[in-house]
C-alpha cells in the first residue's frame, strides 16, 4: 500500500530538544495523515492528560499524496487531545502547508512539553530552531507572518501560528496556516496556546521520493476543467438549497430557515469574491478571496459554515457583516464554527439576534477573555447554564450546519461521533441531500454510517480534500494506494476504534453518544451502530478490537 515515508520528529519544547525516529513499520500499516497520528497520540498521550499540561502531544502530518502533483491534495492533518471535548480530535487544514513540510523530509511532527517562554519554532531538513518572540505576545496571525517573512524571509505558506485565542487558552481556538486556513475544530490552538508554541515554520529540500501512478494526471485534468458551481462559490453554492431543505439552523437552533439566506448564500459571496483562490497543486481552486470595495474589508472566506454560524444563527443576514467575523476569527485564531454558535448563545442570552456590531465585539473578548468573553472562551457546554440558553453541542463541541433534526441519519452521526458534533465525520449529509438516503428515521442507516466513518478516516489519512470524492473515486483511490478498497476502509476502521478506544480509557462510554434534542428511534440506532462496529453495548471498544502499533 502506498503510504508517506520520512521519520517522526518529536520535538520537546519544554526541554528544547529535537528526536528523529523511525517510523516505516507503523507508516506501512497506517499510511500517514490521521491514522498515523491517531496511532501515535492513541499511545503515546497519557489518558490521565490535561489537554492544558506538558503531557498532551499535538500532531501534524501528511499522507502519501502530499508529494504528487494532484489537485485535491493541499491538506494536512492534526490531531491532539482536545481541550473542547476532552477526548481526541483530529482536524484537517488546506493551503500551502503540505509540500513545505514534506520538504523538511518528516512525516509526522509531534509536539510535547511546555516552554517557559513563547516561542517560533524552527523546523529544517538540517535541525530544529528554538527562537524566544516576547515581542509576539498577544500578537493576530498576520502579525506572525510578518514576523516569519521579516525574519525568516518565508511565507505563511511555510508557517502554522496561533493568534491571542490560542495563547489565552480560549478552548475552540484554531491553529492557523496562510493566515486564512484553519485546524479549526477541536481546539489544538489553546493547545499550542498552553505549549507557549506561537507558530511552527517547516523549509527544506529533502522531501523522500514517493511514486505516485500516473492516474494522478487524470484528476488532475479534471479538476482544472471541471466547470463545477463550487469552483466559483465555494461551500457557500448549496447555501439556499439547504435552506430549502429546512436544515440550516437560524437563530440559536430556533428556526430551521432563514429569510436572508439569499443575502449570504453563494450569489453574495461571489459577487465578493475578487480573485481565485486555491491550496497546493490544487487545479479545482475552490477558494474564495473575498473584498468589500466600500469598506476595503478584505478576508478570505465565509465558507458555508461560516456562513451559517455568523449569519442565520445569529440572524445576521449582511453578507458583509459575515465577512468581518470571519476575518476577526482567522486573525484572532478561533474556529469560525465554535466560535459563531457560542457568540449566537450569547445573543439568544440578550435578545439580540441580527445585532452584527455586538458579535464582532464579543468575538474580540472571546479572543482576548474580557469581561462575557472569559466565560463565552469555555464554549456553550461549560456556559449554556450560566447564559440560560440550551446546551446544542455533542461531547462539548458545537453543531456544525446541515440540522440534524432534519435530516436523521446526520443527526445519528452527530449523536456517536468521536469527535462531536462535526459534519465532516462521516458527511452522512451528502447522501441525504442527494435523495440517496432517506433522511426520516435513524434506524438502518448503522452500516452506512460505519462505511462512511471509515472512508472520511481514510481520505483523512492519504490525505485526499474532502470536495474531490466526485473525482478521486473509489477505483482510482485502489490504483494510486495499491491496495483494494476494504483495506484503505480498515485503516479508516482502526482509527475509528483507536479514537475510541483512547477516550473510553478517559471516561467516555454510551453515556456521552447522544443528542440535544430527540430523533425517532435514536437510542435502538445507537445500539445498532455499535452492533455494526463490533462493540460493547456500553459504547466501548472491546480491548482486543484494538491491536497495539508501536513505532520502530
Ligand atoms: S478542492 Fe478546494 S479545499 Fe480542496 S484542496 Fe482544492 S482548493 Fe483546497
Amino acid at each position: 500500500m502506498l503510504h508517506a515515508k520520512g521519520p517522526l520528529l518529536t520535538v520537546d519544547v519544554g526541554e528544547r530538544t529535537a528526536t528523529r525516529t523511525g517510523i516505516d513499520t507503523l507508516l506501512e500499516r497506517t499510511v500517514g495523515g490521521r491514522a498515523t497520528a491517531t496511532a501515535l497520540a492513541h499511545e503515546r498521550i497519557p489518558t490521565d492528560a490535561d489537554a492544558f499540561g506538558p503531557a498532551n502531544r499535538a500532531y501534524l502530518s501528511t499522507g502519501p499524496l502530499q508529494q504528487s502533483r494532484m489537485s485535491f491534495t493541499g491538506r494536512m492533518n492534526m490531531t491532539g487531545l482536545s481541550p473542547l471535548t476532552g477526548g481526541l480530535v483530529s482536524t484537517n487544514a488546506g493551503g500551502y502547508l503540505s509540500r513545505n513540510f514534506a520538504d523538511t523530509g518528516i512525516s509526522v511532527l509531534e509536539l510535547v512539553g511546555e516552554s517557559d517562554e513563547l516561542l517560533a519554532v524552527h523546523v529544517t531538513d538540517d535541525g530544529v530552531e528554538f527562537e524566544p518572540v516576547p515581542d509576539l505576545e498577544g500578537a493576530p496571525v498576520p502579525a506572525v507572518s510578518e514576523h516569519v517573512a521579516r525574519t525568516r524571509e518565508l511565507g505563511p505558506e511555510h508557517c502554522i501560528a496561533i493568534g491571542p485565542a490560542g495563547e489565552n487558552l480560549v478552548r475552540f481556538a484554531s491553529v492557523m496556516t496562510f493566515d486564512a486556513r484553519a485546524f479549526g475544530r477541536g481546539g489544538l490552538g489553546a493547545v499550542l496556546g498552553s505549549k507557549n508554541v506561537k507558530c511552527v515554520t517547516f523549509e527544506g529540500d529533502s522531501a523522500p521520493e514517493i511514486e505516485i501512478p500516473d492516474v494522478q494526471n487524470e484528476i488532475h485534468r479534471e479538476a482544472a476543467t471541471s466547470d463545477d458551481l463550487m469552483r466559483r462559490q465555494g461551500t457557500t453554492g448549496g447555501t439556499e438549497f439547504i435552506n430549502e431543505n429546512f436544515s440550516l439552523p437560524t437563530r440559536y437552533f430556533e428556526e430551521y430557515a432563514f429569510e436572508d439566506a439569499a443575502a449570504i448564500g453563494g450569489n453574495a459571496v461571489e459577487e465578493k469574491k475578487y480573485k481565485k483562490g486555491s491550496c497546493s497543486a490544487c487545479a479545482y481552486a475552490c477558494k474564495l478571496p473575498t473584498r468589500d470595495e466600500e469598506t476595503g474589508l478584505e478576508t478570505e472566506g465565509p465558507e458555508f459554515e461560516t456562513v451559517y454560524a455568523f449569519g442565520s444563527l445569529q440572524g445576521v443576514g449582511d453578507i458583509v457583516d459575515v465577512m468581518q467575523s470571519n476575518e476577526l476569527c482567522d486573525t484572532l485564531g478561533m474556529d469560525t464554527i465554535s466560535a459563531g454558535v457560542t457568540v449566537a448563545a450569547y445573543l439568544a442570552s440578550e435578545d439580540a439576534f441580527g445585532d452584527a456590531a455586538l458579535a464582532h465585539e464579543t468575538v474580540e473578548k472571546i479572543a482576548h477573555r474580557e469581561g462575557i468573553g472569559d466565560l463565552l472562551a469555555e464554549g456553550v457546554h461549560r456556559c449554556h447554564d450560566e447564559l440560560g440558553v440550551n446546551d446544542y453541542t455533542v461531547k462539548g463541541m458545537e453543531f456544525a450546519a446541515h440540522d440534524g433534526r432534519v435530516l436523521h441519519g446526520q443527526g445519528l452521526s452527530y449523536a456517536v461521533a468521536n469527535r462531536g458534533a462535526d459534519h465532516m465525520y462521516a458527511s452522512m449529509l451528502s447522501l441525504e441531500y442527494a435523495g440517496k438516503l432517506d433522511p426520516e428515521g435513524t434506524l438502518g442507516k448503522a452500516e452506512t454510517l460505519v462505511e462512511r466513518e471509515n472512508r472520511n478516516a481514510f481520505r483523512d489519512t492519504g490525505i485526499v480534500c474532502a470536495f474531490g470524492s466526485d473525482y478521486v473515486t473509489d477505483e482510482r483511490l485502489e490504483t494510486l494506494f495499491d491496495a483494494e478498497l476494504e483495506e484503505l476502509l480498515a485503516v479508516g476502521a482502526a482509527t475509528v476504534a483507536r479514537e475510541r478506544q483512547f477516550n473510553n480509557r478517559r471516561g467516555f462510554d454510551h453515556g456521552d453518544d447522544g443528542l440535544p434534542y430527540e430523533l425517532p428511534d435514536l437510542e435502538a440506532a445507537i445500539r445498532e451502530y455499535y452492533d455494526a462496529r463490533g462493540w460493547n453495548e456500553d459504547g466501548t471498544v472491546p480491548e482486543s478490537a484494538v491491536e497495539p502499533l508501536s513505532a520502530d
